[in-house]
């Protein structure tokens, strides 16, 4: 992990936030490289879940919400994680990682009654600051940030930042089914920043208060239910692998069934294998029923049932929600790709990134600054940048060069050498077999694609 971290920063990729002022825990700021990186994560699940289906529409909700949305939700009685302070450290914990660390033990879904009986008899559970047994009895926390609108604070002004971007699509579904022309079954996807006040952060990207989500909320008749979460479950699993990830670190989590969420019938995660801390989700695909919309109905007095003119048929629908998170899916993006090689005698670090979500599709590298090198590269750097990112690097030594790139993740470096002007051709190399090919300029940009 510490490799990864310092990697991220030195190339870029993520800086710890506010550094300048010694960082703030568990907020990050993604660099140059980063940013791209991040940019091409949501934007092929963008284009995959909505862009290329007919069934899918997209949104973009507020993150400040009526309040009431919370409490429909459930988010303001029970978005809770379990609290526990350490009385001789004065640290505070997530009581369930305390006993889960220190015993083995599955904590999730115990009542703080429970905790509190457990860390009080087991002998094992310590402080992991200053290894004390003095703990205050567990409570739940409620993980919503809050905040007020407009100048006075007072309670009636009560706000929240999201903890998550799905109920802003819940709360659209009356103005989509009236606006737009979809049907069921279909989809409503949004990206965008959810906040949690997370009691331990930590692993880097990984787990931050501040953070990002992309969402779908797939409405079908109830009784289609499960016969579209094991579709959506293999599309899920797809995406992943299509991006490049090893099959060998995904697997399928299935939520035992006294753990499901209130709202959930049926929710798998898909897990990635983290050397740092082992299988841990990047993305739940839960079956939420028609719980939320229900919810919405009651709260609102809104009448949320679909009318589907096929069949003749009214009723709330049931929803199937892959949920993601993108800041987690990049350190796995990372952390499959990053490889350390011996490559005829010398070591090169390499990110081995899909093309699609390399932050760098190409560099452009003249051989020599003298002309008309210069200009011919110049010239195929200005005409490919608006279709692809692009790196032009005139300095250092070929090989140097190329070491960037790779630790880069950049698929492909084109070199223009002198020849090129009297062959018009070009020299791609490739960074995973780096075998070099000499084509055509007016080929470059179809070798760019895919
Ligand atoms: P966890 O159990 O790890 O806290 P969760 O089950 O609460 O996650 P969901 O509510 O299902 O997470 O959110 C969907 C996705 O949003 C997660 O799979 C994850 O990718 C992302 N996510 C959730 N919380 C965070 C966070 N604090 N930091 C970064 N990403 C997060």
């Amino acid at each position: 992990m510490d490799k990864i971290v310092a990697f991220c920063k030195r190339r870029g990729f993520v800086y710890q936030s506010s550094e300048i002022y010694g960082g703030i825990r568990s907020s990050y700021d993604y660099g140059p490289l980063g940013v791209e990186m991040k940019r091409n994560i949501k934007e092929e699940w963008w284009r995959r879940l909505v862009h290329m289906r007919e069934d899918v529409v997209g949104l973009d909700a507020a993150i400040i919400m009526h309040p009431r949305v919370w409490e429909a939700s459930g988010h303001t009685a029970t978005f809770n994680d379990m609290l526990v302070e350490s009385r001789t450290s004065g640290r505070r914990y997530r009581a369930d990682h305390l006993i889960e660390d220190a015993t083995g033990a599955d904590a999730e879904g115990m009542s703080a009654e429970e905790m509190t009986k457990i860390i009080a008899e087991d002998d094992r559970i310590k402080d992991p600051v200053d290894g004390g047994r003095d703990f205050a009895p567990v409570r739940p926390f409620n993980l919503m940030f809050e905040t007020y609108t407009g100048p006075v604070k007072s309670p009636e002004n009560v706000v929240y930042l999201r903890p998550e971007t799905a109920q802003g699509i819940f709360v659209n579904f009356k103005n989509v089914t009236q606006t737009t022309r979809v049907k069921v079954p279909f989809g409503i996807a949004q990206q965008g920043k959810s906040f949690r006040n997370e009691i331990t952060p930590g692993n880097f990207i990984f787990r931050t208060r501040e953070f990002e989500q992309m969402e779908m909320e797939f409405f079908v008749e109830p009784g289609t239910d499960e016969e579209w979460h094991e579709y959506w479950l293999e599309q899920r699993w797809n995406w992943y692998t299509s991006l490049g990830i090893n099959p060998e670190n995904l697997r399928f989590y299935e939520h035992p069934r006294e753990k499901l969420s209130h709202y959930a019938k049926r929710t798998v995660d898909i897990e990635y294998n983290f050397p740092f801390r082992g299988w841990s989700e990047l993305e739940g695909i839960a079956n939420r029923t028609d719980f939320d919309l229900k919810q919405h109905a009651q709260f609102s007095g809104e009448n949320l049932e679909y009318f589907d003119q096929g069949t003749n048929k009214r009723y709330v629908p049931y929803v199937i929600e892959p949920a993601a998170g993108p800041d987690r899916i990049m350190l796995a993006f990372l952390v499959d790709a990053y490889r350390e090689e011996e490559v005829n005698g010398e070591s090169r670090t390499v990110l081995k990134l899909h093309p699609r979500i390399a932050p760098t599709k190409a560099a452009v590298f003249p051989l020599s600054k003298k002309e008309p090198v210069s200009t011919i590269a110049r010239q195929l750097y200005d005409e490919l940048k608006g279709d692809y990112r692009l790196f032009y690097d005139d300095s250092g030594s070929i090989g140097r060069r190329y070491r960037r790139q790779d630790e880069a993740g950049t698929p492909f470096c084109v070199t223009v050498d002198f020849e090129t002007a009297e062959d018009k051709q070009v020299t791609i190399r490739d960074r995973d077999t780096l075998e070099q090919e000499r084509v055509p300029i007016t080929a470059v940009r179809e070798r760019l694609q895919g």
